[in-house]
């Protein structure tokens, strides 16, 4: 898909456009050094050079000491390394594990499994406009929780979670217990503290780096024990981590790449926020003019995400009605691939209003052409579907 004026490309929760900048500096790696970072000769040791540079610019954005950030090979790798690693250590002490009830697949499959082994999970449901409250949270943790999961921003609706307020409350109730934060889609979005909170993972293809490369913060002594064994790279300072936190030989290249999408992204975070918001403000109130249509995202959600259900269309019949006019919108998350939103189900929306929801997420590099072609494409698609449909 090459982009062009006529494509109007509101997908971004789903994936970003490569940048560039990114695209040269993977290339230049790939070209240039493409010596094993483990090696002990000078070649090697330059790829080793250029991972740590690559380590301090992402740790630089989360405000965490760079031997504390370790790359892996997207967001669901970190997931699944932080909760398994975590719950792997407490078994001795813990039962239980505190999440959200609108998390991501690849934090809550993977609990599912966890279940099946034997540990209660405890769901956190958010309310019907989408906020999750941090004193549900709180009441829920006891002696034997294990670890409190939250995602900061949610991928369907883009309703936010102060997680660092979440981790300080959790841990005032139980030192022991652990807080991951799932922030694929906050990173360099908005501000982020690690003051409290125990591991933290982004991705890459959410931030204009490709796919295929995500990294996880995992705070100073914080003790997991991680799924993978191999030659120990990703190796650091934290507990417990002698066969490193995600051994594999490091792809240096991607690595670089986000570095560069990171600094990039930091770099232009509140200029691209205001940008944004103001797409978004135009973009609500389109779509507020539109009879029947229904807001699924709260008033204060990210600007980059709108999740609307029109009531009387299904999702993906719009999807392919808006993808004829290269109007390219989610009807939930990627992954759900169609299923119904988990998100809205945690929200207590209706059938109807599941069936009929879509998610536009936008990208500063949206502007306010593609904001009137979504508009008008959706307008038009209610009027033209509901027609053919009698
Ligand atoms: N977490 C959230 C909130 C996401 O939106 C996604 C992807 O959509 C992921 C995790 C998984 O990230 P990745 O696609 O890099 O595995």
């Amino acid at each position: 898909m090459l982009h062009n004026e006529s494509l109007h490309y509101l997908d971004h929760a789903a994936t970003t456009m490569v940048h560039p900048q990114v695209a040269q500096m993977v290339y230049d790696t790939l070209c240039q050094n493409w010596a094993n970072p483990s090696s002990l000769y000078q070649p090697g040791y330059e790829s080793r050079q250029l991972l740590d540079k690559a380590r301090a610019a992402v740790a630089k954005t989360l405000g965490a000491p760079a031997q504390q950030v370790f790359f892996t090979g997207c967001g669901t790798e970190g997931n699944n390394i932080a909760i398994q690693g975590a719950l792997k250590v407490r078994r001795s002490w813990a039962s239980n594990v505190v999440v959200s009830g609108y998390e991501h697949p690849s934090v809550s499959a993977v609990l599912r499994q966890m279940e099946q082994d034997g540990w209660e999970i405890r769901t956190i449901l958010p309310d019907s406009e989408g906020h999750l409250s941090i004193e549900d949270f709180v009441s829920a943790t006891d002696k034997q929780t294990a670890l409190v999961c939250c995602m900061q921003v949610n991928n369907e609706i883009g309703s936010v979670v102060d997680v660092n307020q979440l981790a300080r409350r959790v841990k005032e109730k139980n030192p022991r217990t652990g807080v991951h934060v799932d922030g694929v889609q906050a990173w360099l979005r908005m501000p982020v503290s690690m003051e409290y909170i125990d591991s933290y993972t982004v991705s890459g293809h959410k931030v204009h780096a490709p796919k295929g490369i995500g990294a996880l913060y995992l705070r100073e002594g914080y003790h997991i024990q991680p799924p993978f064994a191999g030659g120990g790279q990703e190796k650091g300072k934290t507990a417990g981590q002698q066969q490193g936190v995600r051994p594999g030989t490091e792809n240096l290249a991607y690595a670089v790449g986000l570095a560069k999408a990171a600094a990039l992204g930091y770099k232009s975070s509140q200029e691209r926020w205001n940008r944004v918001a103001g797409l978004n403000r135009q973009l609500r109130q389109g779509l507020k003019e539109i009879p029947g249509l229904v807001f699924n995202s709260p008033e204060d959600a990210v600007p980059e995400v709108l999740n609307v259900s029109t009531m009387c269309i299904k999702s993906e019949t719009m999807l392919h009605f808006l993808e004829q006019r290269q109007i390219y919108v989610s009807s939930g998350s990627a992954c759900s691939k169609g299923a119904s939103s988990p998100t809205l189900q945690a929200m207590g929306a209706s059938a109807l209003r599941m069936d009929t929801a879509l998610r536009i997420s936008l990208g500063a590099e949206n502007t306010s052409q593609d904001i009137q072609a979504v508009v008008d494409g959706i307008r038009e698609g209610m009027q033209t579907l509901a027609k053919i449909s009698g």
